[in-house]
């Protein structure tokens, strides 16, 4: 069957959730291959629950050039690999790292690449992948033509499912190319103990409509009580309301959650390009003319200082 190596992001010693879906939806174009990276003694444990996902070999590689270098020695590994096993694909997350990962990965394979797809299946002439374009106006599906294909798949685009399968470990030594940009420094990230926007299921995002930087209380209730990460639109991030890192949109964060709440947001094509790939999508806004309304799922006219609350308290009621 055909080979699929699937790049496992992991953080903390834990595989990320977009690990779980990519493994998931490689079962649908061939047998997946972890390929697992720099994950020192969480090794084994990351190995064994990717075996739990479906994967048939794990193949880990540990070096201190992961860590203390960007994106090069993971390319080095992910090309190395494609090219002894003769895969038939490449699926990497569809995160600013992962996209370019893959682009890499790509260029020296002389292959295609496709980002940001939303849907895999098998076809023909190998995968075939779906992706949401012009703010999810379209749907496009494409097949690389030439070479390996190397496939970025956006998060939330499957639910992870387990399947057992051998997650036989094959210890893999990388030739690296050297070369690559070295990491002076790092700097913890304050934690919000939130979900990270782009992997959370659930998002809730503000806009202009919450007034000001104090307004956006009302949303964090009510993403806490979901669980949910918090987004916001452009003009509550250029008003200074709330940092850039959580702005959703065209030159933003794209998101792709089972459910998007967006409260005091008026639904402009350049927030719709981030957000408009949302399974469920509830809208608060006191205009009923408000062009958000147009592709809700659920929409609420009113006042967000009045709905958010009562939303909150009856989440938490139950
Ligand atoms: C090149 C370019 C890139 C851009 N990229 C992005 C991007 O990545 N992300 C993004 O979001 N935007 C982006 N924008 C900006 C975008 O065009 C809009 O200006 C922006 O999305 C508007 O944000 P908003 O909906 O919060 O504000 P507004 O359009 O001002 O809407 C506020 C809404 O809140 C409602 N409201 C007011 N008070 C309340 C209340 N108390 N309760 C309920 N509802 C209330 C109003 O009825 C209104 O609909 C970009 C623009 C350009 C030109």
């Amino acid at each position: 069957m055909a080979e699929i190596l699937v790049l496992v992001d992991h953080a903390d010693g834990a595989v990320r959730k977009p690990a779980l879906e990519l493994l998931t939806l490689a079962r649908r174009i061939g047998e997946p291959s972890a390929v697992v990276l720099g994950a020192g003694e969480a090794a084994a444990s990351i190995a064994a629950t990717a075996g739990e996902y479906g994967a048939a070999t794990v193949y880990v590689a540990d070096g201190a050039e992961f860590t203390e270098q960007l994106v090069v020695p993971k390319v080095d590994a992910l090309t190395q690999l494609a090219k002894e096993k003769g895969a038939a694909a490449v699926l990497v997350t569809s995160s600013g790292e992962g996209k370019e990962i893959a682009a890499r990965v790509a260029l020296r394979l002389g292959s295609g690449l496709i980002t940001d797809a939303v849907e895999l299946e098998a076809g023909e002439n190998g995968p075939v992948a779906t992706q949401s374009v012009f703010a999810a106006s379209y749907q496009v599906r494409s097949t690389v033509t030439h070479g390996v294909p190397v496939i970025t798949v956006k998060p939330n685009s499957a639910a992870p499912e387990a399947s057992s399968a051998a997650g036989t470990v094959e210890n893999v030594t990388v030739s690296f190319t050297g070369n690559a940009a070295k990491v002076v420094a790092r700097t913890p990230r304050v934690s919000t103990g939130r979900p990270e926007l782009t992997e959370s299921a659930i998002v809730v995002s503000g806009g202009r409509g919450v007034g000001a930087a104090e307004g956006f209380a009302v949303v964090e209730k009510l993403a806490d009580s979901l669980g949910a990460a918090v987004g916001a639109s452009r003009a509550a991030v250029d008003a200074g309301w709330y940092p850039h890192s959580n702005q959703v949109g065209q030159t933003g964060k794209q998101v792709s959650p089972q459910l998007y709440v967006a409260a005091g947001i008026s639904g402009a094509i350049q927030h719709r390009a981030g957000m408009q790939t949302s399974k469920t999508i509830v809208a608060v806004n006191k205009d009923a003319e408000a062009p958000i309304f147009d592709l809700v799922d659920y929409g609420v006219v009113g006042d967000l200082f009045e709905v958010l609350p009562q939303l909150t308290d009856e989440i938490g009621a139950r």
